[in-house]
């Protein structure tokens, strides 16, 4: 351990990298904190310093840092073979995971066309559905349906159909305008409502908004069960399955992205399997790779596929690339994680996590702060609020999370609230004991954020 280096690192780090997400002034009194090394749940600072990483480092860490099998499959693939472009050829390991996507995800999902990030991986989606449409000459849909509170990622094209205001609002001319439509968040339920019966009357909503206008729409996108950046809001799975019918029955596209909710987050291997839905197109990344590599992957069916196959000239091939589209060493690393999700019983072992969270956070519900304390398998939210009769939110400004996040590090946990929402969504080697730690240094920071 080594405060000084810490320290250097800090200055150093502050005088040339830009952060993602963050504004840099914070830091004038916010610490940077240089990490040296991980091991399954933990991170450890130059100074020797431990965080527990409640939020699995923005949710792409997946079973644990530096996992053994993942790591051996990144020492061999290194041998072997770096990369190749993906155009007019090919490498077993972006065969073998193709393969492998394909037989785990929904029936019905038989293509599979790779990307690097989650982002680029909303963008392939969108772009294939008005492609898939104007090459069966309905070039006139051009628009998506998009719900509140959603988000899809920072990319133009992603972020039009995003939801966020605090990432949207700024770039809001530059956007493409889709359709939104209420959100089936349960949150957002009318007094004595269920979630159930809300998913249902945003169902309803749903299908005027098609009634009027599915003729010029390609797609309808949306994260199924949670609506993670926008709050960790969650909805009933029934909504998946009204979805999928309304999709069906006004001919538009489905696309699902479960590039936070994916690969047993929500308790099953995909969300969307809790409605008993295939979408038209699923959008993969995050956990993709346990949180190693960069790498998305867009699974979609025979039928669009069949649309972009006829000769050259036709003109109705799909020309979009990303330079390092199915990198070998980023699909061994996602090999990997699905041969662990595929060998051992990590669904079974995160049931019983979930229950003892749950039984954690119980307590949390009576706090005079607290509105709301919901979870979806191994993702679980703390809604705060000034006032918990009226709902009324704390202002933004007070940044009152912020706080939380403070108080996180002080005690050795990373928790990273969105605005006044604490959440957890941990990696799955995280033990019971862990589960305590973490949950008893939220409940401390939420008493000091909120005094
Ligand atoms: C993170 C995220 C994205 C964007 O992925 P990036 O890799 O950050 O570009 C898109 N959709 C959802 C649901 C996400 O959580």
């Amino acid at each position: 351990m080594d405060t000084s280096l810490a320290n250097r690192l800090a200055v150093r780090d502050l005088a040339v990298v830009w952060h993602p997400c963050t504004q840099m002034h914070d830091h004038e009194t916010l610490p940077m904190l240089p990490i040296a090394s991980a091991e399954g749940a933990w991170l450890t600072g130059h100074d020797g310093k431990r965080y527990l990483d409640a939020v699995s480092s923005w949710w792409t860490c997946l079973l644990g840092h530096r996992h053994p099998r993942i790591v051996a499959a990144l020492k061999d693939q290194l041998d072997r073979l770096d990369h190749v472009m993906l155009a007019g050829f090919t490498h077993e390991p972006a065969i073998e995971l193709a393969e492998e996507l394909v037989r785990i995800t929904p029936a019905g999902l038989d293509r599979v066309f790779y990307a690097d990030n989650g982002s680029s991986a909303i963008e392939v989606a969108l772009k294939l559905s008005f492609h898939y449409w104007r090459n069966l000459g309905r070039g006139e849909r051009t628009r998506f349906i998009a719900l509140s509170g959603g988000y899809h990622g920072e990319t133009l094209g992603a972020l039009s159909v995003t939801d966020v205001a605090l990432y949207r609002e700024t770039y809001a001319p530059l956007l493409m305008q889709p359709i939104f439509a209420r959100s089936p968040d349960a949150y957002e339920s009318e007094p004595g409502e269920s979630a159930a019966e809300c998913a249902q009357r945003r169902l309803r909503e749903m299908r005027a908004l098609l009634e009027h206008n599915a003729h010029e729409v390609c797609a309808v996108i949306v994260e199924p069960l949670v609506q993670c950046a926008g709050g960790m809001r969650m909805h009933d799975a029934g909504y998946l399955t009204g979805l999928r019918a309304l999709c069906d029955e006004f001919d538009v596209h489905l696309i699902a992205d479960e590039i936070a909710v994916g690969f047993g987050r929500t308790g099953t291997l995909f969300a969307c399997e809790q409605g008993n839905i295939a979408p038209d197109f699923l959008c993969l990344s995050k956990g993709l790779t346990g949180g190693t590599l960069p790498l998305s992957a867009v699974l979609t069916t025979q039928t669009v596929y069949a649309a972009f196959y006829a000769e050259y000239s036709a003109g109705k091939a799909f020309l979009h690339s990303h330079s390092y589209t199915g990198n070998p060493i980023a699909c061994r690393a996602a090999l990997a994680t699905l041969h662990v999700l595929r060998d051992e019983p990590v669904l079974e072992r995160n049931r019983a996590l979930a229950t003892h969270l749950a039984a954690k956070l119980a307590p949390l519900v009576d706090h005079p702060h607290v509105a709301d304390v919901r979870q979806t398998g191994m993702i679980a939210a703390i809604e705060l609020v000034r006032d918990k009769k009226t709902r009324a939110p704390f202002p933004a400004n007070e940044r009152r999370g912020l706080r939380v996040y403070r108080h996180g590090l002080e005690r050795g946990a990373v928790l990273r609230p969105l605005g006044n929402v604490v959440y957890f969504m941990p990696p799955f080697c995280i033990t019971p004991d862990e589960i305590d730690f973490m949950v008893e240094v939220a409940a401390e920071g939420i008493d000091i954020a909120v005094a």
